[in-house]
């Protein structure tokens, strides 16, 4: 199969061209604010069983399902709570998941067998024109080869899928970098499933207590049941395995400087970069910027892959904000291989 890349900048016809794709059940390969994702009809079981064939994704990692209006939550929803709603108006459109009880409307091939849904309404102007034009809500999981990083600019999707989805919307470089926050409102207290474009922080101040799932500080075995299925899987993961070292910036430095060979791959903040001049290196931003490492975490773990890097060690930011999400993203890089430096 040969990837057409459809650039709405330069034909407007892109949009009903990959639009008519998806009413016919293919995948399309589309941009939002947080990451590239891989779309179908998410009303169609068939057509959404083509995500999980071209990304090699396990069954029973649900998807999350893309609107363009927030009226038609109504109708993938069983039930929306009032929190739902001051979420809504708060947070979207933007790059936040909320878990919610589901419709009967929604395959099983969506929701994994589960009986919730994830519902999100992008911020991204050519996700927000494709859904429309589409007509129908759109299933979407990160357009990444399953296991590997996810992508957040067309040439990552070709890179990975090219050859197996007949199509790729272009729109330029994702402005967030990493995916959207996942929140479960399903349960009797909101829980966060995963970190993302939108901080824990931000979700307190509109929810009061939030809780934080166990599968974001720690490995999960295969055997256990997780809230979140995505979580328990290697992931983000570049060829080369990955050490994260956590703490002051110039301590974590120094410890790299001491621990990591020759044929290290250092991904590293912009103020240290200076010592990493021997290595393969990619700077995320300065240690204080996590919004420009978010936009690069993505770029940096997959740059490594077409080098002769042998292992790869990471400099990690804090918790705060949207660092918890850069952090999540590195450890689970790195199989949680993490060392702190004090
Ligand atoms: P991806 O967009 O590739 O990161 O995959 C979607 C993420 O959302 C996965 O980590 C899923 O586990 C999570 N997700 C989607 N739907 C649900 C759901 N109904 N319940 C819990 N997590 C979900
Ligand atoms: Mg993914």
């Amino acid at each position: 199969m040969i990837t057409r890349l459809l650039d709405p900048v330069k034909d407007r016809t892109a949009y009903t061209e990959a639009a008519t794709l998806l009413r016919a059940g293919e995948v399309v390969g589309m941009p939002t604010e947080t990451v590239y994702g891989l779309a179908a009809n998410a009303l169609d079981g068939k057509a959404v069983a083509k995500i999980f064939a071209a990304k090699g994704r396990p069954q029973d990692n649900p998807l999350i399902v893309h609107i363009a209006d927030q009226k038609q939550m109504y109708d993938l929803a069983r039930t929306v709570p009032e929190s739902v709603e001051k979420l809504a108006s708060r947070f979207w459109p933007g790059p936040l998941t909320m878990i919610l009880p589901k419709a009967d409307c929604i395959p099983d091939e969506v929701s994994a067998g589960l009986d919730t849904v994830g519902i999100r309404l992008p911020s991204h102007p050519v996700a927000q024109e494709l859904i429309r034009e589409a007509g129908v809500p759109l299933a979407a999981p990160s357009a990444n080869t399953s296991g590997r990083p996810s992508t957040t600019t067309s040439s990552h999707v070709m890179e990975d899928l090219g050859g197996k989805i007949p199509a790729i919307l272009e729109g330029g470089p994702c402005t967030v970098g990493v995916e959207s926050t996942v929140v479960s409102l399903a349960g009797d207290k909101p829980r966060l499933l995963r970190p993302g474009g939108i901080s824990l922080e931000q979700l307190r101040e509109v929810l009061g207590e939030v809780e934080v799932d166990r599968a974001l500080r720690e490995k999960i075995g295969d055997d256990v049941r997780v809230s979140a299925p995505g979580m328990k899987y290697r992931h983000y993961a570049p060829k080369a395995p990955v050490t994260v070292v956590c703490g002051d910036p110039e301590r974590t430095a120094a410890y790299i400087t001491r621990h990591a060979g020759l044929d290290a791959g250092i991904i590293c903040f912009s103020e240290c970069a200076f010592q990493f001049e021997m290595h393969e290196r990619r700077v995320i931003g300065s240690s204080d910027d996590v919004q420009t490492q978010a936009r690069r975490i993505f770029d940096a773990l997959r740059a490594f892959d077409d080098t002769n890097v042998r292992e790869i060690w990471a400099q990690c930011p804090d918790d705060k904000g949207l660092g918890l999400a850069v952090a999540n993203r590195l450890k689970k890089a790195a199989g949680f291989h993490v060392i702190n430096v004090v």
